[in-house]
C-alpha cells in the first residue's frame, strides 16, 4: 500500500490529500498550527462575527474547473468586492483608482474613459526602461498619484521605497480609466463559501482515507516512513537555509471590538498616510460574516512587517526588481529532495505569491500528473 504525507493543511495540502484520497490513496496530512485552512482560516468571534485570521480572503476566479470542483464542498454567496482608499481630509475614494478617483483627486469633471486616458498621458512621465514599480507607476499614471497611493503604502507594505520593487508587484494593479469599481475586473466568478473557509476545508478533508494530525511539525526522520511527500512548507527550512532565506512580508493583524453605532459600512479601507498601517477590514459587512448579532462588531487593523518580527508568519514572498531571491528559490528547487520522493507544493513551497483560486489548480494538475507520471513508470 503506497503511503502519502502531506505537510500544510492549506489549500495546496487539502486538495492535494482529497484528489488522492479520491484515486484510492491513504494519505496522513500534518499542520504544526492548531487548525486547518492553512492561511485561509476563519472561525466565529464573540462578537457573532466571522473573523478571517490571516486576513480577508476574498474568493474570485474566472475557472470554471476550480469553481465546479470546490461546489462539492460548499454553496456561495455572491459578493463582488469593492475597496476605498481614505485621504488625508477623510474622504473615501474608490481603489483601484479609477475615473471617479481622479476626479475626487485632481479636482477634475470628466465622464468618458477617453478624457481620463488623455489627462493620463498628460501626468505619464516617459521612462525609456522600465523595471522597477516606481519606473511602472511614474509612465502609467504619473507622480501626483504614484505618490499618494503607491509611495507611503509601498514602503510600509515592503519595508522597501518603489524604487527597489520589481515592476511585477504594481503592474498586476490595474489603473481603471472607467467608473467600474469592482477590485477584481476580469473574474467571471466572485464568491464567499456560503458556511466560510473552515467548513469549506473540514468537508474537503472529510474522507475515510485521509488522516489529520494538527500541532505536528514536519519532521524528516518521520517523513521517511512514507512512500511520498507532498510539502507545503517553506523550501529554504527543509534544506535548513543552505543556500540562503528566502524572505517574507508578514503581517500583524490588530482586532479591535467597536460598538456597533460606531461600525463603517465599508469592507475594507486602505490608507494612504505615513502611519504604519495600511488597511482596516469591517467584517460584519462581508455577507454571510454577521453571524448573530451583540451590541458589538469587529474590525482587524494590519501592520506589515518583516516575517521574522512576526513569529516568522510567511505571507508575501519578497521580490526584489534584482530578482536575487528567485534565484535563491531556483537552487532550492533543483535539489532531488527525499530521493525523488517529495514535491514541494503552494505558497511557501513553491515561493510564489499565489491567489487561492490558483493554488487550487495548480495542485489539481500536480496531482493529476503525479497519477499519470506512476501509472506510466508502473506500466514500463
Ligand atoms: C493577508 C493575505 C490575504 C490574502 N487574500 C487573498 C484573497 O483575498 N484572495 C485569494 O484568492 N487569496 C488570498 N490570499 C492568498 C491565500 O492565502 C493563498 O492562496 C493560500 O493560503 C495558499 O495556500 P497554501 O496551502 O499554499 O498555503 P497556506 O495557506 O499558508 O498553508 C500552508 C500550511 O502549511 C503549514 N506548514 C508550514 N510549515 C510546516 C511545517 N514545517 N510542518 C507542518 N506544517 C507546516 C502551515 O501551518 C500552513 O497551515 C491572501 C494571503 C494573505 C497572506
Amino acid at each position: 500500500m503506497t503511503r502519502i504525507l502531506i505537510v500544510g493543511a492549506g489549500f495546496a495540502g487539502a486538495v492535494h490529500a482529497r484528489e488522492l484520497a479520491d484515486a484510492g490513496f491513504e494519505v496522513d496530512v500534518i499542520d504544526k498550527r492548531n487548525h486547518i485552512g492553512g492561511n485561509c482560516f476563519d472561525y466565529v468571534h464573540e462578537s457573532g462575527v466571522r473573523i478571517h485570521r490571516y486576513g480577508p480572503h476574498l474568493f474570485h476566479t474566472s475557472s470554471q474547473k476550480v469553481v465546479d470542483w470546490l461546489t462539492r464542498f460548499t454553496g456561495w454567496i455572491p459578493y463582488e468586492h469593492r475597496v476605498v482608499a481614505r485621504l488625508s481630509d477623510k474622504r473615501l475614494v474608490p481603489l483601484p483608482v479609477n475615473l471617479d478617483t481622479i476626479n475626487e483627486v485632481f479636482g477634475t469633471r470628466f465622464e468618458t474613459e477617453d478624457a481620463v486616458t488623455a489627462f493620463l498621458t498628460t501626468k505619464s512621465v516617459a521612462r525609456s526602461e522600465i523595471t522597477s514599480a516606481e519606473e511602472y507607476l511614474y509612465s502609467a499614471i504619473g507622480t501626483e498619484l504614484t505618490d499618494l497611493f503607491f509611495r507611503p503604502y509601498t514602503s510600509k507594505m515592503w519595508g522597501m521605497s518603489l524604487s527597489e520593487i520589481d515592476a511585477a508587484v504594481v503592474r498586476r494593479l490595474q489603473i481603471r480609466t472607467s467608473r467600474d469599481d469592482r477590485y477584481f475586473l476580469d473574474d467571471s466568478f466572485q464568491a464567499m463559501p456560503k458556511d466560510g473557509f473552515t467548513t469549506l476545508f473540514e468537508r474537503m478533508l472529510n474522507h475515510p482515507r485521509i488522516h489529520v494530525r494538527l500541532s505536528e511539525a514536519f519532521d524528516k526522520e518521520r517523513s521517511e516512513q512514507y512512500d511520498f511527500c507532498f510539502n507545503s512548507m517553506p523550501i529554504d527550512e527543509y534544506y535548513s537555509f543552505a543556500f540562503g532565506e528566502l524572505p517574507y512580508r508578514s503581517i500583524k493583524f490588530h482586532l479591535i471590538e467597536v460598538p456597533i453605532t460606531q461600525a463603517q459600512s465599508r469592507v475594507v479601507i486602505n490608507y494612504t498616510d505615513a502611519s504604519p498601517y495600511t488597511r482596516e477590514t469591517w467584517w460584519h459587512v462581508l455577507p454571510g460574516h454577521h453571524i448573530y448579532r451583540t451590541n458589538n462588531v469587529v474590525q482587524t487593523i494590519e501592520e506589515p512587517c518583516d516575517y521574522r518580527l512576526n513569529n516568522f508568519e510567511r505571507y508575501y514572498p519578497v521580490k526584489n526588481k534584482d530578482g536575487r531571491f528567485d534565484l535563491v528559490y531556483r537552487r532550492y528547487a533543483e535539489q532531488r529532495s527525499h530521493g525523488g520522493h517529495m514535491n514541494f507544493i503552494g505558497r511557501c513551497g513553491t515561493y510564489q505569491y499565489l491567489d487561492m483560486h490558483q493554488v487550487i489548480n495548480q495542485s489539481l494538475m500536480n496531482v493529476q500528473k503525479w497519477l499519470r507520471d506512476r501509472a506510466s513508470f508502473q506500466a514500463s
